[in-house]
């Protein structure tokens, strides 16, 4: 891509790009006129179906496989978009797993490997990003939170906390680079129609969601493209619900 076309498209990183929410959300930034780098951990065949998705419908875009969970491997990956791109304007943090049961026979590495994945892979890709944002006066974050993460799910207190963890963690970093004109937000899903919720009784859990139905990615996805317009440049340090009305 020519120089003068890198300095004025919008850049960005959404982890977890292969399957679910992360696919929804690359293809609508992408749609959107943004280069999108799609993350994946293990799923390359899956993350270049949306690549290829995306080129055939006139978008831009290019695989990035790193494991959320090293510090290491998430800032070279990183480091190798900023020696490409000089910059990045938009991250998402999407790529999350679940690992339920009841806390009584919950593992140490139940625990662990949650909590890595879901809140140490905030920090091990938001850091460099935000050091690149700052003296460009510009950014967007989005982190995908969840509705486990305000009520707190039985069966679910490692990804619970992961969640809320992130919440917390949104506010205090909206807090400390509002002046620089960038915005943390969470979005926090209730129950999408993706892998993520494969294996649980869709239909009695449709029954307990005021919409009577499940939320689709495309939803979630509408939000985060809003959060990183310009119009919501005065939107920080908040955490929208997207989940038909269970909270
Ligand atoms: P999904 O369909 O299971 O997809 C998960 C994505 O995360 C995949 O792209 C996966 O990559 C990636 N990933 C997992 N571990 C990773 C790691 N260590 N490093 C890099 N990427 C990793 O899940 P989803 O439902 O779309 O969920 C996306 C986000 O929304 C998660 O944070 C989840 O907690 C949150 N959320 C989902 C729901 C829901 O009902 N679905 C509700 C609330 C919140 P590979 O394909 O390479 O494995």
């Amino acid at each position: 891509m020519p120089e003068t076309k890198t300095d004025t498209v919008q850049i960005a990183l959404v982890t977890g790009a292969s399957r679910g929410i992360g696919k929804a959300i690359a293809k609508a930034l992408a749609r959107s006129g943004r280069f999108v780098y799609l993350n994946f951990n293990s799923n390359q065949k899956k993350a270049a179906a949306v690549l290829e998705d995306i080129i055939s419908n006139g978008g831009d875009g290019a695989l990035l496989q790193f494991d959320v969970r090293s510090q290491e491997a998430s800032e070279k990956a990183i480091e190798k978009i900023i020696k490409e791109k000089g910059k990045i304007d938009i991250l998402v943090n999407n790529a999350g797993i679940r690992d339920d049961m009841l806390m009584v026979w919950m593992k140490k590495g139940n625990w662990q490997n949650v909590l890595d994945t879901n809140l140490t892979g905030f920090f091990n890709v938001t850091r460099l990003i935000v050091k690149n944002m700052l003296p460009k006066r510009f950014g967007r974050i989005i982190n995908i939170s969840s509705t486990s993460g305000q009520i707190g799910q039985a069966g679910q207190v490692n990804y619970s906390a992961s969640k809320a963890g992130l919440i917390g963690a949104t506010k205090a970093l909206a807090r400390e680079i509002a002046k620089r004109n960038i915005t943390v937000n969470a979005v926090a899903p209730g129950f999408i129609e993706t892998e993520m919720v494969d294996g649980l009784p869709l239909e009695e859990l449709a029954k307990t969601i005021p919409a009577g139905r499940l939320g689709k990615p495309e939803e979630v996805a509408a939000t985060v493209l809003f959060l990183c317009s310009k119009d919501a440049g005065y939107i920080t340090g908040q955490v929208i619900g997207i989940n038909g009305g269970i909270l």
